[in-house]
């Protein structure tokens, strides 16, 4: 797919020229490449056999970690046990194993808006949870299933400063590995994406 690339590349060119991309009125952090540039399923192979390298964030703990955990075809097995401490449940003080599919849709997305020049950390807002922490959600009116995926580590609460809502929820739609809701706000503290690694589907939260 080298013409792909080329036009890849040709795009975030003209993106970085302010041909193409976000509408006069939008701040100027916020990249908008045409849609079809967001669809991960015509990423060629490079894409998915490089080394992948994961920056997260926790606002909640405030910390924060860059994670080299794949690399070879193989996950590291200490740099995953990292990423899934990062996404204990920080209330409940628990962790547990988290799907590697998750992982690698966080890290495709990631490396995907890269391209266009956006290295910023990935937030995580929530990531696994224990019954007892997602009940507590529920009871307190914060959007949350009582049958949450986030309870067996195959679901997480992200955002990425500067990209709104519809630019991140499609891109992660488009790995076409689970489930994503939308529960954007406005207002200054904002909303998330939720990914999770369950059945293809969509809806707004
Ligand atoms: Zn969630």
């Amino acid at each position: 797919m080298a013409s792909r690339r080329d036009f890849l590349q040709q795009g975030a060119r003209l993106c970085a020229l302010g041909v193409i991309g976000a509408p006069a009125l939008a701040s100027a952090q916020e990249l908008q490449p045409p849609p079809d540039l967001f669809d991960a399923q015509l990423l060629d192979l490079d894409f998915w056999v490089k080394p992948r390298t994961i920056s997260l964030v926790r606002p909640q703990s405030g910390e924060r970690a860059r994670v080299l955990y794949w690399k070879d075809g193989e996950v590291i097995d200490s740099a995953y046990q990292e990423l899934c401490h990062i996404l204990r449940d920080v209330n409940g003080r628990a962790t547990a194993p988290i799907d590697p599919k998750l992982f690698e849709v966080l890290w495709g997305t990631q490396a995907f808006i890269a391209r266009y020049g956006m290295t910023q950390p990935l937030e995580i807002l929530s990531g696994y949870r224990t019954e007892a922490s997602n009940r507590r959600l529920v009871e307190e009116g914060v959007p949350a299933a009582r049958k949450s995926l986030h309870m067996v580590g195959k679901a997480a609460d992200i955002r990425i400063a500067s990209l709104n809502e519809e630019v991140l929820g499609g891109l992660i739609r488009s790995f076409r590995q689970g489930g994503v809701g939308y529960y954007y706000r406005s207002g200054p503290k904002g909303g998330w994406i939720h990914a999770d690694t369950g059945l293809n589907r969509t809806w707004k939260g």
